[in-house]
């Protein structure tokens, strides 16, 4: 079992019998993990876990049953119900349940709903935030979510709404004047669709695409590539969900701040990829 430090001394919240605590595990890498999350996998009798969970961090929870709540990209939502209804069983039947999901709870999570079920069902719960793949996996690709030259305001969009059809009530057209860089989740099975509103929006085909698989994993993959081109590039890689797309210049910054390849030999390909004029000590 691979072991973790202990907590620092801290007035650590204790986990009381008949609670769920609703918690990130983060985007993959167990190093994510927010020491509330770690303080939790240590007190658990039973630890609910989605897919994108990584089974490193379940091994923290040695004492607690573990159980599989994975929900393949959707299905429609009687399963969800399933599960909201399961961890009401569980804490009534006096148990120190952690509710663990992947990225953060409430972005693209369905946390929302789950918290919502339990409280109706006066079942009292702790909320632990976790680090979303959205932001997370994307600085592990050396891409900055923010950036003063770039923009300044991100949008975070699903690629498929509940059914699991591409999101046809999005407002395209106001996405893709909204904000310099969108963010998208889920966007892998319905990337040419996306793709194809973005450009009829008024988005220009050349413009920067990141496309990142299994961020912060051992398996993470990287595609830089535009929009016009994402489709076929995606299809020739063979890369697979979960993926993020990350659409906007920013993704130009990944030239410099590849730190991956960095720690791994390679050289910034270029140290001024958004042409702002290198400071005048290394010009
Ligand atoms: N709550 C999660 C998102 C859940 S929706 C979060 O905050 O990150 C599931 C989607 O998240 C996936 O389809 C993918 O778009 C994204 N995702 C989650 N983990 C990922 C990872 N390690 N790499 C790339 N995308 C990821």
């Amino acid at each position: 079992m691979t072991q973790t430090p202990d907590l620092p001394a801290f007035d650590w919240p204790v986990m009381e019998p008949g609670w769920v605590w609703l918690c990130g595990a983060g985007p993959g890498d167990p190093g994510l993990l927010t020491l509330h999350a770690l303080n939790a996998l240590r007190q658990a009798d039973v630890v609910i876990f989605d897919a994108l969970v990584q089974e490193a961090i379940l091994d923290w929870a040695p004492q607690a049953e573990h159980i599989y709540a994975g929900k393949r990209g959707g299905k429609p939502s009687a399963k969800q119900r399933d599960i909201s209804l399961r961890l009401v069983d569980l804490a009534r039947a006096g148990k120190r349940v952690l509710r663990l999901k992947g990225g953060d709870p409430f972005v693209f999570g369905r946390g929302g709903e789950e918290a919502q079920t339990l409280v109706q069902h006066n079942v009292p719960v702790r909320i632990i935030p976790g680090i979303s793949a959205g932001i997370g996996g994307l600085a592990y690709a050396g891409i900055p979510v923010t950036h003063r030259d770039v923009n300044q305001s991100v949008t975070f969009v699903t690629g498929h709404d509940q059914s699991g059809a591409a999101p046809s009530s999005l407002d395209w057209a106001s996405i893709s004047k909204g904000s310099q860089v969108l963010v998208i989740y889920m966007g892998m099975k319905h990337a040419a669709q996306i793709a194809g509103h973005l450009i009829g929006a008024g988005r220009q085909p050349s413009e920067p695409v990141a496309v990142v698989t299994s961020a912060t994993t051992a398996d993470q993959r990287v595609l830089e590539t535009t929009l016009g081109t994402m489709v076929d590039d995606i299809a020739a890689t063979g890369m697979e969900p979960p993926a993020i797309i990350c659409v906007g210049r920013s993704v130009l910054m990944r030239q410099v701040l590849d730190w991956q390849g960095m720690i791994a030999g390679e050289a910034p390909r270029d140290l001024d990829p958004l042409g702002r004029g290198l400071p005048a000590e290394i010009a």
